[in-house]
C-alpha cells in the first residue's frame, strides 16, 4: 500500500489554503500560524546583530515529496531563487518511486584549530602533544552540558606545516563532539582553553585558535536510486534522460568551471534549509567546496552512475551524496529565530544529525533536479516562466498584473525588464 504524500497538491493551493493545510500537518498553534506572517520582531532583530535598522524578508515555501529513510517529510526553504523547491520537490517525486533517499551521517566531530609558531622541532612538539593527549582532552572538555549528552572532546592530531610564507608551523587540531550545536562557539572556546598548556608543553608561541569550516569528520550521505521508467519526460525516453544525467555528471566530475555550478546548484537547496533552520549557510558552503576540491583537483559533490541489469539494459540512475554537513538544531540562531524554531517544528523537531541528513536529501535531489533539466528541455524554459514574475514585479507590476505580463513574456520568448515596461505600459493605458 502507498502511503499519502504529506501537503500533496500543495502547488495549486492559493497561500492561505497552504497555510491552513501546513499548519493542520505540522500542528501549528493560532501564534505560529501568525508567526509565518509577522516573522521576526523588531526586538529580536535588535539582539540578533549589531546597528540594525530594519528586518528584511524572504519567502519560506515548502517542498513535498520528500521521503527519507522510509519517513515521509516537508521541508520548509527560504530562498529568493525561483524553481528551487519545485525543483526540489519535483526530484522527489522521482526518487521516491525508487523508495525515496536513503541516509547516514557520522558523529557531530568538528575541528577547531591551534596555530604554533617559534618551533625548532615540529616533530619533537608533535610527540610532545601526543604524549599530553588525554591531560588536554580533559581540559578541552569545558562544557557541561554537551557532556551529559555524551559529547565533548574526543581527539588531538598534529598536522606539521614545514614551509608556510611565515616559515614553519605545528597545527594542532582538536577534535570535538558537538552533539546537536553547530559548535563553531563551543568548539573556539575550547581551543581558546587549551591553547596555553599548548605552549607550555611546546615552547612555541600560540597565533590562532579557531574552529575549521572543513568539517570532514562530520559529514552526512544520502543515495536514491530512480527507476528509468520514472525519468521519462515528454519526448524523452527514461533511458535517454538517465544517460544525459550521467553525461551531465561526468561533465562536472572532470570540469572545476562545471563543478562549480554543479556544486551551486546542490547548495540552492541545502543552503534554502539552512536559512530556514537558523543554521550557519556561510559555513556549509565553505566547507562544501574546500571538501569539493580534497583531493586536489575541485570536483562535484556528487556522484550519478547507471545502474544495469543482466542483460546490460539500464534500469536506474542511481545518485549519492556525501558532504561535510555542521548544523545545529541547538545554538545560533536556530533558538533564537522564532520562524527557524518553526523551521524545525515542520521538520518533526530533528536532532543535528537527522537535519543533517534530510539536507543532503535535499541538496541531491536539487542537484539532480537541475541537471536533468539542464540535460533535457534546458533550463530556462521552467526557470524564465518563473523567473518572469520577478522580472514582471520589478518593472512596477502589482497584483494580477504580474502574472499576466509574465505570461505574455513566456509566450513571447522574451524575458527583459524592458518589455514588461512595456507592456504595463500598455496595460495601464488600455485600463
Ligand atoms: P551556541 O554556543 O549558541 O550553542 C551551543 C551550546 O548549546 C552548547 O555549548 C551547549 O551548552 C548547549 N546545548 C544545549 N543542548 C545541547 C545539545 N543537545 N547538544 C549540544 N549542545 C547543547 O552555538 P554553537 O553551536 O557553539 O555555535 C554556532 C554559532 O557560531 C552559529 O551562529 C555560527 O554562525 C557561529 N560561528 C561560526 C563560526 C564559523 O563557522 N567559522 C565562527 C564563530 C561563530
Amino acid at each position: 500500500m502507498t502511503k499519502a504524500v504529506p501537503l500533496a497538491g500543495l502547488y495549486k493551493m492559493s497561500q492561505a489554503e497552504r497555510k491552513q493545510a501546513l499548519a493542520e500537518y505540522a500542528g501549528l498553534t493560532e501564534e505560529e500560524i501568525a508567526l509565518l506572517e509577522a516573522g521576526l520582531s523588531p526586538e529580536q532583530a535588535d539582539m540578533m546583530i549589531e546597528n540594525v535598522v530594519g528586518r528584511y524578508a524572504l519567502p519560506m515555501g515548502i517542498a513535498t515529496n520528500f521521503l527519507v529513510n522510509g519517513r515521509e517529510m516537508v521541508v520548509p526553504m527560504v530562498v529568493e531563487e525561483p524553481s528551487i523547491v519545485a525543483g526540489a520537490s519535483y526530484a522527489a517525486k522521482l526518487a521516491r518511486a525508487g523508495g525515496g533517499f536513503q541516509t547516514s551521517s557520522s558523529a557531530p566531530v568538528m575541528i577547531g584549530q591551534i596555530q604554533v609558531l617559534g618551533l625548532t622541532n615540529l616533530e619533537e612538539a608533535a610527540a610532545k602533544i601526543k604524549a599530553a593527549e588525554a591531560e588536554i582532552l580533559h581540559k578541552a572538555d569545558h562544557d557541561p552540558v554537551i557532556r551529559k549528552f555524551s559529547g565533548g572532546a574526543r581527539a588531538i592530531e598534529c598536522r606539521p606545516l614545514p614551509n608556510t610564507p611565515a616559515g614553519p608551523m605545528l597545527v594542532v587540531h582538536l577534535l570535538y563532539d558537538t552533539r546537536d550545536a553547530m559548535g563553531a562557539n563551543t568548539v573556539n572556546t575550547a581551543v581558546e582553553t587549551i591553547a596555553p598548556m599548548i605552549e607550555d608543553l611546546t615552547g612555541g608561541r600560540v597565533n590562532l585558535r579557531i574552529l575549521s569550516n572543513l568539517a570532514d569528520h562530520r559529514t552526512a550521505r544520502a543515495e536514491c536510486r530512480i527507476p528509468v521508467d520514472a525519468l521519462t519526460r515528454g519526448q524523452f525516453s527514461g533511458q535517454q534522460v538517465a544517460q544525459a544525467v550521467f553525461e551531465a555528471w561526468a561533465f562536472a566530475a572532470a570540469d572545476p568551471y562545471r563543478a562549480a555550478t554543479h556544486n551551486k546548484g546542490i547548495m540552492n537547496g541545502i543552503d534554502a534549509v539552512a536559512v530556514a533552520t537558523g543554521n550557519d549557510w556561510r559555513a556549509l558552503e565553505a566547507g562544501a567546496h574546500a571538501y569539493a576540491a580534497r583531493s586536489g583537483r575541485y570536483t562535484s559533490l556528487t556522484t550519478w552512475s547507471l545502474v544495469t541489469d543482466g542483460a546490460g539494459q539500464v534500469t536506474h540512475l542511481q545518485g549519492e551524496l556525501e558532504m561535510p554537513m555542521a548544523v545545529g538544531t541547538v545554538g545560533g540562531a536556530t533558538r533564537s529565530h522564532p520562524m527557524a524554531r518553526l523551521a524545525l517544528k515542520i521538520l518533526g523537531n530533528p536532532d543535528a544529525r537527522t537535519l543533517a541528513e534530510i539536507m543532503v536529501a535535499v541538496g541531491l535531489a536539487q542537484n539532480f533536479a537541475a541537471i536533468r533539466a539542464l540535460a533535457t528541455e534546458g533550463i530556462q524554459r521552467g526557470h524564465m516562466r518563473l523567473h518572469a514574475r520577478q522580472v514582471a514585479m520589478a518593472a512596477g507590476a502589482q497584483g494580477d498584473q504580474i502574472q499576466i505580463i509574465a505570461n505574455r513574456m513566456a509566450e513571447e520568448g522574451v524575458i527583459r525588464e524592458d518589455r514588461a515596461r512595456e507592456l504595463l505600459a500598455e496595460m495601464t493605458k488600455d485600463s
